[in-house]
């Protein structure tokens, strides 16, 4: 778990999860997070939405790991959501085109457009997208590799497919979800498609019973009132991630 806040202080790091030590999910904050050599050993990103809490690192990332490997860092995700990220951000004006920018025989990124229900692989952890209910294309991934499947909903408001997917994963050992803000601000996070502590309850209805939960992207400001209102839900499955811990699924 590298970062699992959303926002930003000295500390407080942006989303972005490192899976079996090569593949991120997200990457809010893989540069700030990572050594150089580490990042050298990624093999992928899988990119949830373009909200720049979550792909603002790649930039750095990118140019970190320029001339250390020979094969490109694949950046994976909907078409729409990379052809986005081509368009407003590798554009060569907020920062070079790192898809045609090349320091061997391989450009240092390659975008991999996937889609929704596909399953594919990467460095022995299949994937598949589901979309979620967030205020631009947004998806959410089941990742498996031989010891589970642990299901990354990525920002999101209420939701339905991605909870029915889970009913049917093989061996799901964990549910990672948002919690961004408190109760009291239950308008803000329904214009912004997140949830609260109050709306994410309803959500773990739908979800499948017995798995834990483990939640992020809380407002650094509000974590303490977050963890109170989670409290008090009684609600056992719930835990709140905690930023540079390894968990074991
Ligand atoms: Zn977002
Ligand atoms: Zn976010």
């Amino acid at each position: 778990m590298l970062g699992s806040y959303g926002g930003r202080e000295p500390g407080c790091y942006l989303p972005s999860f490192l899976f079996n030590e090569c593949l991120l999910v997200d990457a809010g904050s893989g540069a700030s997070t990572l050594t150089v050599a580490e990042q050298s050993r990624l093999k992928g990103i899988l990119i949830s939405h373009t909200h720049l809490d979550h792909v603002g690192e790649i930039p750095f990332i990118a140019d970190n790991i320029f001339g250390t490997k020979d094969s490109s860092l694949l950046i994976i995700s909907l078409q729409p959501v990379l052809d986005d990220l081509h368009k407003y951000l590798f554009n060569n004006i907020i920062w070079p085109d790192f898809t045609v920018l090349s320091a061997g025989d391989n450009p240092i990124l390659e975008f991999i457009g996937i889609e929704e229900g596909e399953e594919k692989c990467i460095a022995g952890i299949k994937f598949i997208a589901y979309r979620v209910n967030h205020s631009l294309n947004a998806v959410g991934y089941l990742l498996s590799d031989e010891n589970g499947t642990v299901l990354f909903s990525g920002d999101t408001g209420p939701t339905e497919k991605i909870w029915k997917k889970a009913h049917e994963a093989d061996n799901l050992r964990a549910i990672i979800t948002e919690v961004s803000f408190p109760n009291f601000m239950k308008d803000v996070a329904e214009v912004a498609k997140h949830l609260t502590p109050k709306s994410l309850l309803e959500e773990t209805k739908k979800m499948p019973a017995d798995i834990p939960i483990y939640l992020y992207h809380e407002k650094i400001r509000f974590h303490d009132e977050i963890a109170k209102e989670l409290e008090k839900l009684n609600e056992p499955r719930l835990k709140m991630l905690v930023q540079g811990e390894i968990y074991e699924f």
